[in-house]
């Protein structure tokens, strides 16, 4: 879940006292956008502004650009694994910038099917299962989403918005004889909390065109299969522009400029520039473990609705190709600290050895754990009947100031620039 908190909200819009204090020219910088997040959408920014002859400044707290895309390689092998972002989707936004980077792209061909077993994670015991063939619900659903074309376009929702999109997904999934793809929206939907009693607006912002385009047409992949080479690419390029490892002390914003302090690792620095655009959000987790790598092991729900798991718990686990290596995927409906997830998963593993289900060392060693919450901006149906986005929507503008990002649009990297590009095109 994640949430646009007053308290980030007010950091970001305090003046603080420390931006009336003097800087000396060398520690100012005087751009015309200010960035900050340097994610899929503030690195996408950066790039598309610089290349339309703006100067801009990004500040990113962590070490490196990419946000939710991490690619792992392992020490031993040095044989790399998406631990984050994976595919994109046919676009000319998103393939125009990987051309722009000369980053080949090739249709995503999904790794060979590993040994599919289905486990009750509460118990660590296998479960009988057999997944239905989604192909009717899909066209179900893809006649229900080509509905409500708005929805490719941040919150821009009519008024009244359709009562459908504010059904818990549950109740549409019973109403259009959805069930069959519900464990396969699940798997995509991961981040987003419980699935059946998010109104239907939610999933449908995630699970929309790029899903079913994709599923149809197949996904996008760079050839290198390294996602993170894209910002790599775009780090070079942007040298100190980048200000990588950095965070938003205080901002000043007024109707002609803005002024952003920034704690940079050479010390604090003061950013002049006529817009703010805030792109900032989540993280995220992956795990090494003693776990057999030649299973996708997926949470099932007994007696849950819809056989979904029931969380906190682990997702799934699923191999990466790399030997002794998987992928396990955490969901909460709540934050919970790193040190429960990180205990819980452990208890899960051991269910599953005690249980017999697999074999699994006593002590799994954790080779990257990244924690990706706050992860979707979600708000109950009565505020979103009572015009919640239209709130949003307006502060565009507002003291020079823009927001994108996934809590304006969607999870979907395709979706965020294609946005993205429409925001810039139009206001910067
Ligand atoms: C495991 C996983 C797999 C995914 N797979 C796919 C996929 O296959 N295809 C797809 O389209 N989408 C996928 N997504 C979703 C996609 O990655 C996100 O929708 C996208 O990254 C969101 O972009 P963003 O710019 O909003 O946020 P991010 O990419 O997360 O960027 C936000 C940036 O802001 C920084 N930041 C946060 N707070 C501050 C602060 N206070 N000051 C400075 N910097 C800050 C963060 O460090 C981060 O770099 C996946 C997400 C996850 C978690």
């Amino acid at each position: 879940m994640f949430s646009l908190s007053a308290q980030r909200a007010s950091k970001l819009g305090a003046t603080s006292t420390l931006n009336s204090r003097r800087f000396p020219h060398e520690d100012t910088i005087v751009r015309d956008v200010c960035i900050i997040g340097g994610g899929a959408t503030g690195t996408f920014s950066a790039i598309r502004l610089r290349d339309s002859g703006k100067t801009v400044a990004v500040v990113e707290r962590s070490s490196r650009l990419g946000g939710h895309t991490l690619t792992y390689q392992d020490p031993v092998s040095a044989l790399k694994t998406e631990a984050g972002l994976v595919v994109i989707r046919r676009s000319p936004v998103s393939e125009k910038y990987f051309a722009r980077f000369s980053i080949p792209l090739i249709k995503f061909e999904p790794p060979p099917p590993a040994a599919t077993i289905f486990v009750d994670f509460t118990t660590g015991k296998k479960v009988d299962f057999s997944p239905r063939d989604p192909s009717d619900a899909f066209a179900a659903y893809g006649a229900q989403l080509a509905k409500y074309p708005f929805l490719d376009n941040g919150f821009d929702l009519p008024d009244p918005i359709p009562e459908d999109l504010l059904l818990p997904f549950g109740h549409f999934v019973k109403k259009y004889d959805l069930s069959a793809m519900v464990l396969l929206v699940s798997k995509l939907g991961q981040g987003l909390g419980d699935l059946l009693s998010q109104p239907t607006l939610y999933v449908m912002k995630n699970f929309g065109k790029t899903a079913l385009e994709g599923f149809a047409t197949g996904f996008l992949v760079p050839e290198s299969g390294d996602n993170s080479s894209l910002y790599e690419k775009a780090l070079a390029e942007l040298g100190s522009d980048a200000l990588i490892g950095s965070s938003v002390v205080s901002v000043r914003r007024d109707n002609h400029s803005v002024r952003v302090v920034v704690q940079t690792p050479s010390g604090q620095k003061l950013i002049k520039a006529k817009k703010l655009l805030i792109t900032i959000p989540p993280r995220w987790r992956t795990s090494k473990a003693g776990v057999p790598d030649n299973y996708h092991v997926t949470n099932l729900g007994v007696g849950t609705p819809e056989s979904l798991p029931k969380l906190p718990g682990i997702y799934e686990i699923s191999p990466t190709g790399i030997p002794d290596l998987v992928n396990l995927k955490y969901g909460s409906p709540v934050p919970l600290p790193d040190e429960d997830v990180r205990a819980d998963v452990m208890a899960c593993l051991s269910r599953l050895r005690e249980a017999g289900t697999l074999q699994i060392n006593e002590k799994p060693e954790i080779a990257l754990f990244e924690n990706h919450g706050p992860f979707g901006l979600a708000v109950p149906v009565s505020p979103i009947e009572g015009g919640f986005y239209k709130q949003p929507n307006k502060l565009n503008g507002h003291r020079n100031t823009f927001y994108t990002g996934a809590a304006f649009q969607a999870h979907d990297a395709t979706l965020l620039w294609e946005y993205t590009d429409d925001l810039l095109r139009k206001h910067f």
